[in-house]
């Protein structure tokens, strides 16, 4: 008999190892189990003592539902040799052969690469932040000048809740990196919204009024988002199968 129950580092769902992230709440009630589709883990909240063995027993007790929800995930698409990724509106294949050079080439719908296997999954990933880099910086510009507006920084990182931010005093824009994955017209949606926060720092009727007299295909974007946001989380995720 174990003395002391302990959380394991990731739980087994209909055939994926997902990791489990416990957070502890000093406020918390009870126990929550919430499956994330987008970092494709289980969040689990915790009173601030105790509660590992109800949580383990919690977990068993909702596995048919875990693995409903589960199965409604999009499927994690790696970097690998073969892989298709969305790219700026359309399809790009990862076609991986060691004798080429190193370094990724755009080629029609195919994205070139060489060298070793083991970095082609680093090698791609910085050659959408590169792109990504390429698409989004001199796009904020444009759009800033068009408002009298300059950005002093433009940041890319991978958030998981938002597609951009903008802190207006400071003059600075940071994107997901992922906005490279969308069609040109979504991620300029999504230019134009940060940007119009260097004009209204909130959610208010002006900033609205703002962003539609700038993009007339700004709810039309926001569908989109809704509809495939989920999925573009999925590209560059590793399988975590077993
Ligand atoms: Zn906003």
């Amino acid at each position: 008999m174990r003395l002391f129950a302990r959380l394991p580092d990731s739980v087994e769902v209909g055939g994926r190892q997902l990791p489990l992230v416990a957070t502890r709440y000093r406020a918390a009630r009870g126990i929550r189990l919430k499956p994330c589709a987008i970092t494709s883990s289980l969040k689990l909240s915790l009173p601030a003592r105790g509660g590992v063995r109800e949580a383990l027993d919690l977990i068993e007790r909702h596995r048919g539902w875990l693995e409903a929800q589960v199965a409604r995930w999009p499927a994690p698409l790696p970097f690998a040799p073969g892989a298709e990724i969305p790219f700026d509106g359309r399809t790009l294949l990862i076609d991986w052969d060691a004798a080429r050079p190193l370094r990724p080439v755009l080629d029609g719908d195919r994205l070139r690469l060489g060298g070793p296997l083991v970095g082609v999954r680093d090698r791609t990933r910085r050659f959408l932040l590169a792109q990504a880099r390429a698409a989004l910086v001199p796009a904020t510009q444009e759009e800033a000048a068009k408002l009298d507006r300059k950005v002093a920084r433009i940041a890319l990182n991978d958030p998981v809740g938002r597609w951009g931010s903008c802190n207006q005093r400071q003059g600075s824009i940071n994107y997901s990196w992922r906005l490279i994955l969308m069609p040109a017209w979504v991620r300029r949606a999504i230019v134009v919204h940060e940007v119009a926060h260097l004009v209204h720092a909130n959610h208010g009727p002006d900033f609205w009024r703002l962003v539609a007299e700038m993009d007339g295909r700004a709810g039309e974007s926001r569908r989109w988002l809704a509809r495939f946001g989920r999925e573009m989380h999925a590209v560059g995720a590793e399988t975590g199968r077993i």
